[in-house]
């Protein structure tokens, strides 16, 4: 069965490291059998120069249609000037709550080609490959009661509400123990369940799920202890689930323990597992147009949308043992250049 790939460029460094992507994509298709069928719209402030609109009617209607979708990068400051509503950003946050991609998956992973380029010891990151699940459509993000007050005594007070119902908890720790099954198959469920009272319904919501996953060991960690845990000692994990702000925070952390911004991909699922690829970097408008951008992190994109969206796992395998290959002959972009390494561009 042949599935549709929706490719949104979007803006700077994007339309570049998507035409990489674009190559590979088609390589899979006429050299390995990958059957798929590709198409192309704009998004962001290709979306406003296009059709006057940063997530134009036409792109989101085929992105409905898509089974996945693969994502250069949106924004540049050719469009600062715009209203919040035109600008480019205000694209992806409208295609994430459209597609209610609630499910945001981050890999932190240390070639160890790169490891020289890591700020940690290798003995602490070496090896390093984890995954973290983050819910991207609730709690403090988008909870009510929220606001800024001026209390009767004349002192303001800012509030925000985390909030999460047991179905939207449930739905992405399935997500993750899904995820766990498809690696080393073990889920930690990061939570603050010693102060927070939405945290003991995370967990408890979380032991339930759990006996539908036999096989995968489920733990359960304060974030807190997770935030020290992963700089001390990073491979214990093997996949993270966490609700939204822990998950923002943790999975910063986690991609900075590998390095560069230019090798890490990221996956946002919806409850089917259809979803939206893109590299965690943004449209790097610094060097845009110079063919100079790593495309690596948009190319591990490609592997992570055929793993957990086309369920085309050996094809995800031999693109990722592709950026192997490429790291093993020592070709770097500027971003993981070091010492004794070739530096080449994009294309190359
Ligand atoms: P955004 O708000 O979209 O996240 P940003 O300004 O926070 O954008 P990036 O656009 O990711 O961040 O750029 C941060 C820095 O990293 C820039 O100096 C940029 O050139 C560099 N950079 C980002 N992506 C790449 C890449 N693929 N290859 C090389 N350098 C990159
Ligand atoms: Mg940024």
């Amino acid at each position: 069965m042949t599935q549709n790939i929706l490719i949104l460029p979007g803006d700077g460094i994007g339309p570049e490291i998507v035409a990489e992507a674009t190559r590979l994509l088609n390589a899979l298709k006429d050299r390995f059998g990958l059957a798929v069928e590709l198409e192309e719209a704009p998004i962001g402030g290709a979306g406003y120069d296009a059709a006057g609109q940063p997530l134009p009617d036409e792109t989101l209607a085929l992105a409905r249609a898509a089974d996945a979708i693969l994502l250069g990068a949106v924004g540049g400051p050719r469009y600062d000037q715009l209203a919040w509503e035109l600008r480019p950003e205000r694209g992806l946050l409208a295609i994430r709550s459209e597609l209610a991609l609630f499910s945001n998956l981050r890999p932190a992973i240390l070639y160890p080609q790169l490891a020289s380029a890591s700020a940690l010891k290798p003995e602490i990151v070496g090896g390093l490959d984890i995954m973290i699940l983050r819910e991207l459509t609730g709690g403090a993000y988008f909870g009510k009661p929220r606001g800024i007050q001026t209390r009767e005594d004349g002192v303001r007070e800012g509030f925000n509400t985390i909030i999460y119902s047991e179905p939207e908890i449930e739905r992405i720790v399935r997500s993750g123990f899904e995820i766990a099954m498809k690696r080393d198959r073990r889920l930690c469920s990061v939570d603050k369940a010693n102060v927070l009272e939405v945290s003991q319904l995370w967990r408890e919501v979380a032991e339930r799920v759990a006996k539908d996953y036999p096989k995968v060991a489920l733990s359960h960690m304060y974030v807190d202890n997770a935030a020290m845990q992963l700089v001390r000692a990073p491979k214990q994990f093997d996949v993270i689930v966490t609700e939204n702000m822990f998950g923002d925070i943790l999975s910063d952390a986690a991609a900075m323990l590998t390095g560069s911004i230019g090798m890490l991909p990221s996956a946002s699922l919806d409850a089917q597992g259809k979803g939206m690829y893109e590299p965690i970097h943004g449209s790097a408008p610094d060097i845009a147009g110079q063919g100079v951008a790593n495309p690596l992190a948009t190319l591990l994109s490609v592997a992570m949308m055929l793993r957990y969206t086309l369920n085309e796992e050996a094809q995800a395998a031999r693109v990722e043992a592709a950026v192997g290959r490429v790291l093993d002959q020592g070709l770097r972009t500027a971003d993981i250049w070091t010492e004794g390494c070739r530096k080449v561009g994009t294309r190359e």
